[in-house]
């Protein structure tokens, strides 16, 4: 049955893990949804099933305990009706403390999920052109097909989609050891906490130097390894470990050159220097410029704890090279995954520049919900920063990066809480994950009018 004679509509695009989240989140609301997927007639590269939610990777959605930030996240998508999390739960294999699911049966579980839900028609086809007629979820991955990441480029003016990820590391800010590494912006220039830097004396550089070669790459993808457009990427944003083996040197007039950066302990320069620039505006994160990697994250925990200031240095993103379509989301979109200039059209997944499997169908929950609220003529819900899945809405909306690059969960960027909390990072994060589902469950009883009353008592 189509839903067209039904009066509040909206549209979605890509049945994978944010696509099928943001159409179950409006269907719930009742509203109708035509939901397009492009499988079984055409797959990207890396899908090969014709179910929707298909893993493409790992079977793992990480930690699923709530003192780390991605486990978190899942509690709240739980405690709002995720079906993703549904799913994962329903098909879950034991995986120690992370949450691992039996790929087959958790996509058929969400195709089943999706197929027989009244509300939400599937059209089988791959979409080329974009229209505004409805509010309209375009959730299509980091391989979205050609056509139609060539009108969402056209859309954004033609500068606002990447093709790739080329993302350094980003660390804890209150992880490096700032007896060692200073704060200075080079020739004095701009704001000092802009930039941490790390100073290396020769011994240092060479000992860091000679194990950076000797690290271990991570495997490339076969679809990446034979792209056409790989050399864009090692032109402008070359891998550290590529750019080290052009010689012992390299890395020095590069990005560890020293110069204008004298420490302040000794008022020389360094043999070499590693600066980390500051990634939010609360300083909590700082990522190591210049140090775009292929490193597997093992070796980059490993070599890049080498570098003085940074021996106990915690990972907030490992650096990571693949290709990714996302847009330049910062200031193109907003904090409910729509675009500023065409409102009616929202983002959900990798494509806003969140990263990984939860991240992807918690944008799609707050786009879908969203969507259903615009095309319900209601207010739109905008999820506060002291959530993960806030968090990552504004962070991916609102970033001040120059570069900017996608972003997983993690609690470098949800807003500080207003006091020190005893007892080291694991009480700190169980106050931050207290407050964040206290502002879930607020949100469920207040603005959050999605839910029947049945669905809202039971929680
Ligand atoms: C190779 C690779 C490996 C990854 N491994 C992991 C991992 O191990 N763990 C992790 O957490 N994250 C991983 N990610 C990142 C990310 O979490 C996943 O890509 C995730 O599936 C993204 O969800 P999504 O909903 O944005 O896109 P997808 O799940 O890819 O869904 C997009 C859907 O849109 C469809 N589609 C595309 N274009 C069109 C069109 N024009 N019309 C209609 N349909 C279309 C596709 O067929 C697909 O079903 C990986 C990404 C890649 C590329």
């Amino acid at each position: 049955m189509s839903n067209t004679d039904q009066k509040a509509r909206i549209c979605v695009i890509g049945a994978g893990l944010a696509g099928c989240e943001a159409a179950w989140q409006a269907a719930r609301m009742g509203v109708a949804v035509e939901l397009y997927e492009m499988k079984p007639h055409r797959y990207t590269p890396a899908h090969h099933s014709p179910q929707f939610a298909e893993l493409v990777c790992s079977n793992s959605l990480r930690s699923a305990d709530t003192s780390n930030a991605v486990g978190l996240l899942k509690a709240e998508l739980s405690a709002l009706g995720s079906l993703v999390m549904e799913a994962a739960r329903a098909t879950k294999v034991p995986a120690g403390s992370a949450l691992a699911v039996d790929r087959e049966k958790f996509s058929a579980y969400i195709t089943d999920k999706i197929l027989s839900h009244p509300g939400i028609t599937v059209h089988e086809e791959e979409v080329t052109v974009l229209s505004f007629d409805v509010p309209c979820v375009v959730a299509t991955g980091p391989l979205t097909s050609d056509d139609l990441a060539e009108k969402i480029e056209g859309l954004t003016g033609g500068e606002g989609l990447h093709f790739y990820d080329a993302a350094a590391p980003i660390v804890d800010a209150a992880t490096v050891n700032t007896k060692i590494a200073y704060f200075a912006s080079r020739y004095g220039k701009g704001d000092a906490t802009d930039y941490l830097n790390c100073p290396l004396t020769k011994e240092e550089y060479d000992a860091f130097y000679t194990e950076l070669l000797k690290a271990e790459t991570a495997v490339l993808k076969e679809f990446d390894a034979s792209s056409q457009a790989e050399p864009t990427v090692f032109e402008g944003c070359m891998p550290i470990e590529v750019m080290a083996r052009r010689g012992v040197d390299t890395l020095r007039y590069g990005p560890m050159k020293p110069v204008g950066l004298p420490d302040p302990k000794t008022g020389k320069e360094a043999y070499a220097v590693v600066q980390l620039r500051r990634e939010n505006r609360e300083g909590t994160m700082y990522n190591l410029v210049g140090f775009q990697t292929h490193l597997t994250f093992g070796e980059q925990r490993r070599v890049f704890r080498m570098i003085p200031g940074l021996q106990e240095v915690e990972f907030f993103r490992y650096g990571v090279m693949h290709r990714n379509t996302y847009l330049r989301s910062p200031g193109m979109l907003t904090p409910y995954y729509s675009m500023k200039s065409q409102n009616s059209l929202f983002f959900a997944g990798q494509m806003t520049g969140v990263e990984g499997y939860v991240e992807s169908a918690s944008s799609g929950l707050v786009a879908g919900i969203n969507a259903a609220k615009m095309a319900l003529g209601e207010p739109l819900i905008d999820f506060p920063p002291i959530t993960e899945i806030g968090a990552l809405a504004h962070y991916v909306s609102e970033s001040p990066s120059p570069n900017f690059q996608p972003m997983n969960a993690n609690f470098g960027i949800i807003a500080p809480l207003p006091a020190k909390v005893k007892g080291g990072k694991s009480a700190r994060n169980l106050v931050y994950a207290e407050r964040a589902l206290t502002a879930i469950a607020e949100l469920l009883h207040g603005e959050l009018g999605c839910l029947s009353a049945s669905e809202r008592e039971a929680l």
